[in-house]
C-alpha cells in the first residue's frame, strides 16, 4: 500500500496552496464585507471578488478538477482531487467557486456530461464548465418526505413536443443566485393514475416513474418563492436555498434528460462522487477550525496559565487529530476504490465516509467554539457560520438515518 500522492496531484497541490496564500486568503474580508452589503439590500449574487478569483484560478491552470471522466476540461480522478478538494475546503465560501468545483454545478455538469444530448451539453453544459452560469437541481418538496425519492409529486406531462411541470421544490442550493440560470428537475413522467399515493405502483415499477428536465430560469410559471435560512443563516455566498413553484411550465420535449423513467438512476449517479466532495471539503474546514483552536488557546490566559496547558483542551486537541487522520484515510479509501472499482463498488464506503464526516467535523467544530469562549459563538469568528453549514450535511445528500439502514442492509445480507 503506497500513500503518496502522485507527481501530477504533489505539483497541483502546490500550486493551489500558493493560489490560496496569494489570492483566496487575501480576499476573504472583502468578500465578507461584499456579502454583508449584499444582505443589507437584499442581493443573492455571489461577491464581486469571485470573478477575479475565478479568472485567475482559471489561468493558473486551478480549473474544472471535479471531472473525473472529462481530463480534456481539467478533470482529475477522485484520488487526485481529494486533497485539492480539502484544500479548497479551508475556505469554503470562495475556494470551491473560484475553481469552478462547487456544489450543486458539480453534480450537475456530471449529469450533463454523462447523460446530456449534444444539444444539451452545447446549451448548458459548456457555459457550465466555462463558469459563465450557475445550475442548480430540484428534487426535495415540501409537501413529502423526500429521503424517499420515490415519494416526488412533482408532475411532468408529455403534450406534443413539449413538457408542462407542476409542482413545488424546496431547499434548492443556489436558486436563489440570479446567475443560476438552469434547474434539473426531477419529477414525475407516469401520470398519477398508474403511480400515486392513492393507487400503489407495482414496487418493480417505484425507481421507473421519476424522470429529469432542464427548466431555464426565465421560463414563463417557474417561481422562486423565498430563500430558506439554515440555523439562521442564508448561505448567500452558495446562491442561498429556495423555495421553488412550477405552474403550467412548458419546457421543449428535448429538454428531458435521459430517457423517461431514468430519472431514480442519473438521481444515484449524480449523488455518489457528491457526497465523497462534500467530505473532502469537510476535512479542509475542520483542518482550519483546528488551527483556530490551537492559536486561540495559546493566545489567551485564564487561572494564570495559557489555555492551551489545560488538559481537557489538550485532550480536544489530540482527540481532533486522530479524528480527522481517520476521516481523511476512509475518504481517500473511498476516492481510491471509486477509481478502481467505479461508484458502484464503493458504495459501502461512500455511505460510510458521508455518515462519519458531518459528525466528526460537528464534533472538532463545536470543541473549537468552546475554546473560544462565547466569541466563538459569534459573527466575529467563522466558526458558528461553519458549524451551521456542517450541520446540513446530515440531510443534504439524503439524512443519515437513511444511509445508516441501507449500510446496515447491506452488512446483514452477509450472514443471511
Ligand atoms: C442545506 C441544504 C441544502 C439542500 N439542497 C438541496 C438541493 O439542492 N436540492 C434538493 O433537491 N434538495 C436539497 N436539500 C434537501 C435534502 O436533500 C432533504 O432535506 C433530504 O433528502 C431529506 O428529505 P426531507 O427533508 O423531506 O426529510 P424527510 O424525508 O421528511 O425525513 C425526515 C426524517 O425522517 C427520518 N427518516 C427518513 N427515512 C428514514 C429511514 N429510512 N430510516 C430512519 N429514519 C428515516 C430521518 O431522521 C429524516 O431526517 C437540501 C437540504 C439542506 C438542509
Amino acid at each position: 500500500m503506497h500513500f503518496g500522492f502522485d507527481e501530477k496531484t504533489q505539483d497541483l497541490i502546490g500550486r493551489l496552496e500558493t493560489f490560496m496564500d496569494e489570492v483566496v486568503h487575501p480576499a476573504e474580508p472583502l468578500a465578507h464585507e461584499q456579502m454583508q452589503a449584499a444582505i443589507r439590500e437584499d442581493r443573492w449574487d455571489p461577491p464581486a471578488v469571485l470573478e477575479e478569483l475565478k479568472a485567475e484560478a482559471r489561468s493558473r491552470g486551478l480549473w474544472n478538477f471535479f471531472l473525473p471522466s472529462a481530463p480534456e476540461e481539467g478533470g482529475l480522478t477522485n484520488l487526485q482531487y481529494a486533497p485539492l478538494a480539502e484544500i479548497t475546503g479551508r475556505s469554503i465560501q470562495l475556494a470551491p467557486s473560484a475553481l469552478n468545483c462547487a456544489a450543486p454545478d458539480t453534480g450537475n455538469m456530471e449529469v450533463l456530461h454523462m447523460f446530456g444530448t449534444p444539444e444539451q451539453k452545447q446549451r448548458w453544459l459548456r457555459p457550465l464548465l466555462d463558469g459563465q452560469i450557475r445550475s442548480a437541481f430540484a428534487m426535495t418538496e415540501p409537501d413529502v418526505a423526500s429521503s424517499d425519492a420515490t415519494n416526488i409529486e412533482l408532475s411532468i406531462v408529455r403534450d406534443g413536443d413539449e413538457y408542462v411541470i407542476n409542482g413545488r421544490k424546496w431547499w434548492i442550493t443556489g436558486a436563489m443566485n440570479p446567475n443560476c440560470r438552469v434547474f434539473i428537475v426531477m419529477g414525475k413522467t407516469v401520470p398519477h393514475s398508474q403511480g400515486s399515493r392513492e393507487v400503489p405502483p407495482p414496487s418493480a415499477e417505484r425507481h421507473r416513474q421519476q424522470s429529469m428536465i432542464l427548466v431555464e430560469r426565465d421560463t414563463p410559471g417557474f417561481e422562486v418563492v423565498r430563500g430558506m435560512h439554515v440555523l439562521g443563516y442564508q448561505d448567500r455566498d452558495h446562491g442561498g436555498h429556495a423555495e421553488l413553484r412550477f405552474t403550467d411550465v412548458r419546457v421543449p420535449a428535448t429538454n428531458l434528460i435521459g430517457a423517461e423513467g431514468e430519472g431514480f438512476a442519473i438521481a444515484q449517479a449524480r449523488l455518489g462522487p457528491g457526497r465523497i466532495h462534500h467530505c473532502m471539503r469537510s476535512i479542509g474546514l475542520a483542518e482550519r477550525a483546528l488551527e483556530l483552536m490551537c492559536k486561540r488557546v495559546l493566545s489567551r490566559t485564564a487561572f494564570g496559565k495559557p489555555i492551551a496547558q489545560q488538559g481537557v483542551v489538550q485532550d480536544w486537541i489530540a482527540e481532533a487529530r486522530v479524528r480527522l487522520e481517520q476521516l481523511r484515510l476512509l475518504t481517500l479509501k473511498t476516492a481510491w476504490l471509486m477509481d478502481t472499482v467505479g461508484n458502484r463498488g464503493a458504495h459501502t464506503e461512500i455511505q460510510a465516509i458521508k455518515i462519519a464526516t458531518p459528525q466528526t467535523v460537528e464534533w472538532i467544530l463545536d470543541k473549537a467554539i468552546q475554546a473560544h469562549g462565547a466569541g466563538g459563538l459569534s459573527q466575529d469568528y467563522p466558526l458558528a457560520e461553519m458549524f451551521a453549514g456542517i450541520r446540513t450535511l446530515r440531510f443534504a445528500d439524503g439524512p443519515d438515518e437513511v444511509h445508516k439502514a441501507s449500510l446496515a442492509r447491506a452488512e446483514l445480507k452477509k450472514y443471511r
